[in-house]
């Protein structure tokens, strides 16, 4: 029996993984799939979702047939235990999958315990973290549009992708005045960053100046340093902080419908492995998305120990993009093979280059910040209608790449390279600029 090579997630990492590893090492390695769910979700979508301009079958496509067509085994159930002393996991229906190498790409868990009353099913607050959640938050709205009153997006204390609450305020905004219901909604952003437009990145390039404006022509009171406290079904309830982090103010707003992008924690299996994760269950990793104590093991996307950008009043995290995604699955991919195949090469590090289009309704906004962290060769931030059909386009493109299993066609890797966005660096020259994220 060939060695086998298992990817646990069928995200955006999962599948890119699973595409990367069987063109790499199929040859030579079984790769296995396993995804709790039987369906890929496009996550950028999902605010669209939430206004009813796209329904999940738009957004979503099962990917058995996809990755078959490719030679990947797939199993779709959840792995409920991991004994990484033996290299086996355990499935939820009792089996037991052993491996040699686990790539684990299970992204995150929805942290809502963290804040009383909030999340879409167990709280008053919505999100658009799944597919499953903006449909919930699509059903809530069209309630609320039925007696239009004060709303509130934003994000929790801890969070770390706030580009979709940017892009769902907007387009909530658009939305409203779409159906000529603008002057009825009352609008409030409620943010845990310092500043409008920090985006868990301290800023890039005018996304201060331009986000500042955006949420101001829509007319929407915003709240910074704001470490939300609890929600019911009328109001919001936090405290702004002042810059070491002292509440100089409670406040109680009203709101009949909120979406707040919530903090993430690691998936629950991973943490009862001993020394596999850090207090959050976030997967310790070394600049090779190597675990740092299982040499069979790697991580990649939102599952994956960064710290922050930099501290914050109120606590916030270091967002994870697709690109970002994939570059850390490129970097375990061209490492391994090197290694199985005793090839002698020099190492490659993820470059971790944030890349993110997100959509105003009719126009839309995209930033590229390269590295993360300051000082930054590529600090970016643009807006334009042309991003709105560029957004549109992504969609089909990204979702056309995940079925077709091509992870970076060459006329991508060549789009990149001319903007001076690589996946990798090799080890020489990530040193010389002397900079680590790890
Ligand atoms: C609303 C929204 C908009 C976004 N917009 C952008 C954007 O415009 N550009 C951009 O670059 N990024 C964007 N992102 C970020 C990006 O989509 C995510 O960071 C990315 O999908 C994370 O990839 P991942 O593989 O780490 O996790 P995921 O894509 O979440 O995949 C994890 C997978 O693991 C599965 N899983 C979980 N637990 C288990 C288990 N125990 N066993 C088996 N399987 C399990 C899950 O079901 C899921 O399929 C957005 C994210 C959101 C939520």
């Amino acid at each position: 029996m060939k060695p086998r090579i298992v990817v646990v997630g069928g995200g955006t990492g999962g599948m890119v993984a699973a595409y990367e590893m069987q063109e790499a090492l199929g040859a030579t390695h079984q790769i296995i799939l396993i995804s709790d769910v039987d369906y890929f979700q496009f996550y950028p979508s999902n605010p669209w979702v939430a206004v009813g301009w796209r329904k999940r079958e738009d957004i979503t496509f099962p990917i058995r047939p996809y990755v078959e067509r490719k030679n990947i085994i797939f199993y779709d159930r959840a792995v409920v235990g991991c004994n990484a002393e033996q290299n086996q996991l355990t499935l939820a229906d009792g089996q037991i999958i052993s491996y040699d190498y686990l790539l684990i790409a299970t992204g995150a868990q929805l942290d809502f315990p963290a804040v009383s009353g909030s999340g879409p099913h167990h709280g008053w607050s919505e999100s658009v973290c799944t597919v499953d959640h903006a449909e919930h938050a699509y059903g809530r709205y069209q309630q609320f549009l039925q007696n239009p009153g004060s709303l509130v997006v934003g994000a929790l204390p801890g969070a770390s992708c706030f580009g979709p609450a940017y892009e769902y305020a907007l387009i909530l905004a658009r939305d409203l005045k779409k159906r000529g219901l603008r002057d009825r909604v009352h609008l409030s952003f409620v943010t845990s960053e310092p500043y409008i437009g920090h985006m868990g990145l301290a800023g890039v390039g005018k996304s201060k100046e331009i986000l500042t404006n955006k949420l101001r022509e829509e007319g929407f009171d915003t709240y910074v340093n704001a470490a939300i406290t609890h929600i019911d079904s009328e109001k919001v309830y936090f405290d702004e902080k002042d810059s070491l982090g002292k509440t100089i103010r409670s406040h109680a707003i009203e709101s009949r419908f909120s979406m707040l992008l919530p903090a993430f924690r690691g998936i629950p299996v991973w943490t009862k492995v001993p020394e596999l994760c850090n207090e959050k269950g976030m997967i310790l990793v070394d600049p090779y998305m190597r675990s740092i104590k299982y040499s069979n093991i790697f991580a990649v996307g939102l599952t994956v120990a960064l710290p922050p950008v930099e501290v914050t009043p109120v606590p916030t995290n270091t967002p994870k993009t697709g690109y970002m995604i994939e570059s850390m699955v490129t970097t375990i991919v061209t490492n391994l093979k090197n290694e199985l195949q005793k090839i002698k090469a020099e190492k490659v590090r993820p470059t971790l280059n944030a890349v993110c289009i997100a959509d105003t309704g009719d126009a839309g906004l995209v930033f590229v910040a390269l590295p993360q962290i300051k000082p930054r060769r590529v600090d970016w931030f643009t807006e334009g209608r042309w991003v709105h059909l560029a957004k549109v386009a992504f969609e089909k493109y990204f979702m056309h790449k995940m079925k077709s299993g091509h992870s970076e066609p060459l006329y991508e890797y060549l789009t990149f390279k001319l903007l001076g966005i690589t996946r990798t660096e090799k080890d020489s020259e990530n040193m010389k600029k002397g900079s680590s994220t790890f």
